[in-house]
């Protein structure tokens, strides 16, 4: 709720700045001048924390708009924090339109650029005018390329490189102003059977499994061909990754549902690095690969039964592209489109008013697109969910789980109620048992060895707890009192986990994975509601990515790659597949669609 309230109430400012701006003008030394000319400071609550602005105005013109200092989340926040004081500048107005999956953040910076020139003495009610765009011209744009890829997501930018390496020349198309997709905003951690990292770490693992765990896992319901091309994949790509200049740090651990400790966490934070990675090899090849972004596709073009191109839509303009050798899909799923949940869910309650983790670009598009022209979908009643949600915004931002090994969860009465270590499904799945389906993580210092130790999305433990979204006390009563919680409860339930520790083997949830006990302060307590993740349905594919149709058929020209496909996870991905999935078929479908006739 907190979340929800400084929203509000962020807005509220928003309309106090304008609305008493209208009334108590400051005058700029010279009558008819807009400002008084200087650079200015503003500052406004963004989702991590203030926004800081500078602002510099001649009397008659915002001259520039920077944002100073920020906590916004990498990646997520990147296209509002360049695109809003580009646009201030541009149309000389506060009413610039908001980044769509960046309002918060595009909001906070409108605000305090309103505040910078309030202070510089700007009537703020003057600069609310719409501006004028002249970008729709209404014509339509034409362009050909050896391949066309829908969606710069992690999938689509993976299959672009690969493509490019493989001698093709390539156009990406993103309906969002930026790349990324869910990529840019996932946990981000890649499975891999790793012998050098595992075999540092003394973790047995192997490629068989990792397919074992990954068929059993989704309840034996995914292709085993393309499990086997993930899995086999999945180190030789890992390294790939590598050789374009990902970083992946030293020690392996079991991601939530992961099953094993198997997953690679990248140096950057969450799915940035991927992005980053695979955006330089594009600026580095910039005349063989063009990103058009702002630009949704919405109709794959057939000729005599193949795949020759896409009708997208940019600005209201159209736009045709042409396909040499093949498309690609790498549209992502379906997790914020509610209503393509509601018709699919067939496992969960309703998922109506369950929020997601998801961007808001991930509508199903592609699916939809291929269905059309003949595809086969499958799986598409798999909806996952994970029990880590943000109460108030699904994300998985503030989770406070460092790993599997080292945190409980406890319902409001402070009990434990499931193995922590389980497949995402049956943790949820009892999530929805408990009192008002929510659930408190709890971890120690083992966790977080200092104030600053950041988590998984790059949010120190510090500013969890300042921004009220982590709980710190020195002893378990104080923080059972602070969460509302029964401190006997909560007490026994660590106990009882610790003495499982000591003992290993299986406690009484049946929870094999185990590190250090929870005994030592601070100790920490962060909320979690179910989140709706990923979509584990979609595009049939073979493991050359090649589409298939309702007969089984190859549907020529057509590959798919990522979220968008269905048929490798089955009921349940394991925690970790996705990153490896989408990079693996994304660097096999760039390829594929290169080498084809
Ligand atoms: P994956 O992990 O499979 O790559 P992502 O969600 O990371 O999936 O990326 C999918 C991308 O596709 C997102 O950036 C999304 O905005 C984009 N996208 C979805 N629908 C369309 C569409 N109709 N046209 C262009 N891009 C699209």
């Amino acid at each position: 709720m907190r979340k929800l309230y400084k929203f509000i109430a962020m807005l509220l400012a928003l309309i106090m700045v304008f609305a008493l701006v209208g009334c108590q003008k400051t005058a700029p030394t010279n009558e008819s001048s807009l400002f008084k000319p200087g650079t200015y400071t503003g500052e406004a609550d963004g989702i991590h924390g203030k926004v800081q602005v500078e602002v510099t105005v001649d009397e008659n013109k915002i001259l520039e708009v920077k944002v100073v200092k920020h906590d916004e989340t990498p990646g997520v926040s990147d296209s509002a924090i360049t695109n809003i004081p580009k646009d201030i500048v541009e149309y000389q107005t506060l009413a610039v339109d908001t980044v769509a999956g960046a309002s918060v953040t595009s909001n906070a910076i409108i605000v305090a650029v309103g505040q910078a020139l309030e202070k510089a003495g700007a009537n703020l009610a003057d600069l609310q005018k719409k501006p004028e765009k002249s970008s729709s011209s209404g014509e339509t744009i034409e362009k050909q390329a050896d391949i066309i890829i829908i969606g710069g997501g992690g999938a689509g930018l993976a299959a672009a490189v690969s493509a490019h390496q493989n001698g093709a020349k390539v156009i990406v198309i993103e309906k969002m102003p930026s790349v990324g997709g869910n990529t840019i905003i996932s946990g981000s951690a890649y499975n891999a059977a790793d012998p050098v990292r595992q075999g540092k770490q003394g973790i047995e693992d192997s490629v068989e499994k990792h397919y074992t765990q990954t068929y059993e896992g989704g309840d034996k319901l995914g292709k085993p061909e393309l499990i086997r091309t993930l899995t086999e994949n999945a180190y030789p790509t890992l390294q790939w990754l590598e050789g374009l200049g990902m970083q992946f740090k030293d020690e392996v651990f079991t991601v939530l549902g992961g099953l094993w400790p198997r997953a690679h966490k990248p140096v950057k934070p969450l799915g940035t690095g991927y992005i980053e990675t695979y955006m330089n090899y594009i600026e580095a090849n910039k005349s063989d690969i063009e990103v058009m972004v702002d630009t949704k596709a919405t109709e794959i073009i057939m000729e005599n039964g193949k795949a020759v191109g896409v009708k997208a839509e940019a600005n209201n303009n159209d736009v045709i592209l042409k396909a040499n050798k093949g498309v690609i899909i790498a549209a992502g799923g379906f997790g914020a489109n509610v209503e393509m949940r509601d018709l699919y869910n067939e496992k969960w309650p309703s998922l109506t008013n369950i929020k997601t983790t998801n961007h808001v670009g991930a509508t199903g598009d592609g699916m939809v697109m291929a269905e059309k022209i003949g595809a086969n979908l499958i799986g598409m009643e798999n909806i996952q969910l994970l029990p880590m949600g943000d109460p108030v915004t699904g994300s998985l931002s503030g989770n406070i789980e460092q790993g599997v090994e080292n945190r409980i969860f406890v319902n409001k009465e402070g009990n434990r109620f499931v193995d922590e270590g389980e497949r995402r499904d049956v943790m949820t799945s009892a999530l929805f048992e408990q009192q008002d389906t929510f659930m408190w993580v709890i971890v120690d210092k083992h966790s977080y060895p200092t104030g600053d130790t950041k988590n998984n999305f790059n949010e120190t433990i510090d500013q969890l707890v300042e921004q009220g979204r982590a709980f710190k006390a020195d002893t378990l009563e104080d923080l059972a009192k602070q969460i509302g919680v029964n401190p006997e409860n909560l007490k026994k339930s660590v106990e009882e986990f610790n003495k499982a520790v000591e003992k290993g083997g299986s406690d009484a949830f049946g929870r094999t994975l185990f590190k250090d006990k929870i005994d030592t302060a601070p100790y920490y307590a962060g909320a979690r509601v179910p989140t709706v993740h990923h979509t584990m349905g979609g595009i049939e594919i073979n493991a050359n990515a090649q589409v298939l149709d309702k007969n089984g058929n190859i549907i020529p020209g057509l590959y798919a790659a990522g979220e968008v496909t269905g048929g490798i996870h089955g009921s349940n991905r394991l925690g970790g597949n996705a990153l490896a999935d989408i990079n693996v078929f994304g660097k096999i479908a760039g390829e594929s669609a290169a080498k084809a006739k």
